[in-house]
């Protein structure tokens, strides 16, 4: 067979599922028409073609909701542009709760899609009947009614995607699979194909399952792993229309859908069964699998019971095929942090069809413009750690994943599975210590302790949950004597050598040029001034630094500044996060607990804040850095690792004296949105900048070479921030804020809280989130502090308004003169 194979494109796209037909559609939309598309068999033979076909909007966070509600506005119109059905049905779509948490969580997500007007209407038992007669209601107390909500044909879909990608030049090649990657010097060249090769500028890795392996073999980390993924088709089922609304029953883990004149029920049970351990088929397209059908029986009896006319239907189709699901249920998106314009969309646990219109159009853009749209962390590939492609873990995660999209998603809800894999030296003394692990990046770590005879287990609510009085007392013991946290977790580097200060200057906006022992907070920001990153950067020498991240970026922050330095700078970036544990001493009693174990003085003369020196600490050498994040006297102890045990063995000895309390993340959490410092990644990301985000005190206009984002920072301060972060406090002692609740100022949404937790110093809970100012402030303090402080504020928690006082300084200890001391 020949094919008439071009020898270069400007973007080539690995697979020919949904995902990939949406991406060319969506380059072609911007007028990239140097586009090619391979598949290895035929368009939607992997995971596509099987797809139930649900298109519901609203998600667990309001950037990917945006994106799946994107979608449903394509696929309306998708048939109308390129005169290919796509059987897309506006129903409206039905969600059941048979327990207040469940109700809990779809009040919460109804308030939230107020956010951005998508109308979620919460209904009630009686409501529900007359939109669904079929379902029998005994134990459902309520639920949500999507009215735009619908459903279409994948297949359909994709062919006019295909079909729109076309009409834009797009070229698609089918019976081709891509057989190679090509790289070279850290950028993505070109595939080669079983017809030969082809350059390119861009590669966007779409193949679905097939994923995993073909980005390992060019040292790409996108975790992934199939699982089966089953539904039964129902024919002569009395009552069936194709108006019906999709009906969820999440506590049930099952689902309903017309579909062609029978009932489709789809399953997202726990304990799902990972598949193609072994590799998949070659010859695998438009495959089935012979799937278990007693693993299936216990939500077809559920099933059952909802829509009783099922007992009397006929099972048409047993079905069961393959979709790859990764380790924290969120799909990847973007360029990997290994390969320069290597782009990766894959891994869409279940929700491609009905992502795939907002995957296509943020993957597009994010590669024209080189940076994504909109903030995009969540499912950004760069939050990867190169462990988890481990296939032992990957199969042990995913099992849990799929049932994961419908079990209530419970605050601070913690994965069962493959746990136990990163672990401080400290893991065994903090459990015995009665540590509550949660789990992070792979790392165990302590989120809370419980009191002797208390089973350190979570008890998942919406409300105040068990370990609430715990972590309370934790937090209290921080603000009137002193804490340990643990925080090996810290992502930790290195960079040495003779233009170490120059390059890192350039990507700090903070000076990093400061005298040895010195230590700044610092963001690093990209060309339009919104934050890479929020660390912290200790001068150890004048040429060497010690740069601390939070766990979450270790590998993004890593590959960011290796990005940034420049093949002529003489300097070494190494990755220390192993080589080092961290034990956080904080609280007003730290400085004589620490005393008491140091020959060195640490006096506040001597030993001031932001300065960070090597001191004796029982048998070992120990960096103590004076910093905190929880707005008190303290000290972050960088301990080699096999010198941890040793050294919270003495400052556990001696911090008997001093009241020393074990404390965790969760206490952390508080008490840092108390004093609010922003976390990256909630409170701040890539489409905030530092005026914005309030933390221009740390941003240094004027230092010598500049920095990046610099030009960015001095246009928005010339034409005037339009938002700006706010700490919250609601009035009253009882609800929790958690994330995403509505900003209500009168009668408009002003913003979202990003971030929330109960605040046990100011008694309340504590949210921070951006509000739109009502008129440029111009970069004016006063005039932004004034917009702010003098409006009403309500912040919307299931439904419920509840006035809240907005602060632009933090609430908790405005002066810092609990620091600084
Ligand atoms: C039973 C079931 C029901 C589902 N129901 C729904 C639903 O109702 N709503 C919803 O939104 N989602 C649903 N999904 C999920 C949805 O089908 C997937 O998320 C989506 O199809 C994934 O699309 P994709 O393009 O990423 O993968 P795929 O469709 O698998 O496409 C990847 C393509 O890449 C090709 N490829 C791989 N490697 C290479 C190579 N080396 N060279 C060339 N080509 C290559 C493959 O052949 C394949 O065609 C369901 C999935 C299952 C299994």
């Amino acid at each position: 067979m020949t094919i008439d194979l071009p020898k270069r494109a400007r973007v080539i796209i690995v697979g020919g599922g949904v995902i990939g037909c949406s991406v060319a559609y969506h380059l072609a939309k911007l007028g990239w028409n140097d586009v090619v598309l391979l598949e290895r068999k035929q368009l939607t033979s992997g995971t596509t073609w099987h797809a139930a076909g649900l298109v519901g909007q609203l998600r667990q966070s309001i950037n990917m909701t945006q994106l799946a509600r994107y979608t449903g506005e394509l696929y309306r119109g998708l048939e109308a542009e390129t005169g290919q059905a796509t059987g897309y049905r506006q129903c409206g779509s039905l969600s059941l709760a048979t327990t207040p948490g469940r109700m809990e969580e779809l009040k919460r997500n109804a308030s939230m899609a107020k956010v951005f007007g998508l109308p979620v209407n919460v209904v009630s038992p009686a409501e529900i009947h007359s939109l669904y007669p079929l379902a029998n209601l005994e134990d459902v107390i309520g639920g949500i009614h999507i009215p735009s909500d619908g459903y279409a044909n994948a297949v359909d879909i994709t062919q006019a995607l295909a079909k729109g990608a076309r009409n834009g030049g797009v070229r698609i090649f089918q019976e081709l699979k891509v057989t190679a990657m090509r790289h070279d010097g850290g950028r993505v060249t070109g595939v080669d194909t079983e017809h030969g090769g082809i350059d390119a500028d861009y590669v966007v890795l779409c193949g679905g399952m097939w994923t995993r392996d073909l980005a390992a073999s060019i040292g790409v980390t996108v975790p992934l792993h199939a699982c089966e993924h089953y539904y039964v088709l129902f024919q002569d089922v009395p009552g069936l229309h194709s108006d019906m609304p999709v009906l969820r029953d999440y506590d049930h883990c099952s689902y309903f859908k017309y579909d062609a004149g029978k009932l489709l029920v789809g399953a997202f049970e726990p304990n799902a069964r990972p598949w193609g351990a072994q590799g998949i088929p070659e010859d695998f397209a438009f495959g089935e699998i012979a799937g278990d059908f007693s693993h299936f029986e216990p939500v077809l009896m559920d099933a059952m019971r909802r829509i009783p006319a099922l007992e009397h239907a006929g099972i048409q189709k047993f079905f069961c095929g393959p979709e790859s699901f990764t380790p924290d249920v969120r799909y990847h998106l973007g360029e990997s942090t290994e390969l320069k314009n290597c782009f990766v969309a894959a891994g869409l646990n279940s929700i491609g069809l009905q992502s795939a219109g907002g995957v296509g159009k943020v993957v597009a853009e994010w590669i024209r413009d080189g940076h994504p749209p909109l903030d995009l962390w969540e499912v950004d590939v760069r939050r990867n750690m190169p462990f988890q492609i481990n296939r032992k873990y990957l199969r042990a995660r995913v099992s849990e994943s799929l049932g994961l999209l419908y079990a209530t998603h419970w605050p601070f809800r913690q994965y069962e599975t493959a746990r136990g894999v990163r672990k401080s030296a400290l893991h065994d003394r903090l459990a015995r210590a009665g540590a509550c692990f949660g789990e992070a990046f792979g790392w165990e770590r302590a989120n809370w302790y419980a009191p002797a005879g208390v089973e350190p287990s979570y008890g998942y609510s919406y409300g105040r949950q068990n370990w609430f009085e715990y972590s309370a007392h934790e937090h209290r013991a921080v603000r009137s004597a002193v804490g340990l946290f643990d925080q090996s977790s810290f992502a930790k580097f290195r960079l040495e050598g003779a233009d170490a200060a120059r390059v890192l200057n350039r990507v700090c906006a903070n000076d990093v040029a400061v005298a040895p022992g010195r230590m700044v907070y610092t963001q690093w920001l990209n060309e339009r001034g919104g934050i890479e990153a929020d660390l912290t950067v200790t001068r150890l020498t004048e040429s060497a630094y010690l740069i601390v991240s939070g766990a979450e970026t270790e590998s993004k922050d890593f590959n960011w500044l290796k990005r940034h330095i420049d093949r002529q700078a003489h300097c070494v970036l190494t990755n220390v996060t192993s080589g080092m544990g961290v034990l956080s001493l904080m609280g007003p009693r730290a400085r004589e607990l620490l005393q008491s174990v140091t020959p060195e003085d640490v006096s506040d003369r001597v030993f001031p804040f932001a300065t960070s020196r090597v001191i004796e600490l029982g048998y070992a050498l120990v960096r103590a850095s004076r910093i905190t994040f929880v707005g008190e006297l303290g000290w972050e102890l960088y301990v080699p690792t096999e010198f941890m045990q040793g050294v919270y063995d003495e400052l556990v000895a001696a911090g008997v004296r001093y009241g020393l309390v074990h404390a965790g993340y969760h206490a952390l959490n508080s008490l840092r949105m108390e004093k609010a410092y922003r976390h990256w990644g909630h409170d701040i990301t890539d489409e905030d900048t530092p005026w914005e985000a309030g933390l221009g005190f740390a941003v240094k206009l004027d230092k010598p070479g500049g920095f990046i984002g610099r030009e960015a920072l001095l246009r928005q301060r010339e034409s005037g921030v339009h938002k700006r972060l706010v700490q919250f406090k609601l009035k009253s002692p009882d609800p929790l804020l958690y994330h995403n609740e509505p900003i209500w100022r009168g009668d408009s949404i002003a913003g979202f809280i990003r971030s929330g937790m109960y605040g046990h110093s100011l008694g309340a809970a504590v949210g921070l989130g951006y509000v739109a100012l009502p008129a440029p402030a111009g970069g004016a303090k006063g005039a932004a502090d004034a917009a702010i402080g003098a409006d009403d504020y309500e912040i919307e928690v299931a439904g419920v308004r509840h006035p809240a006082t907005a602060s632009l300084r933090p609430l908790y200890d405005p002066k810092s003169e609990r620091i600084k001391c």
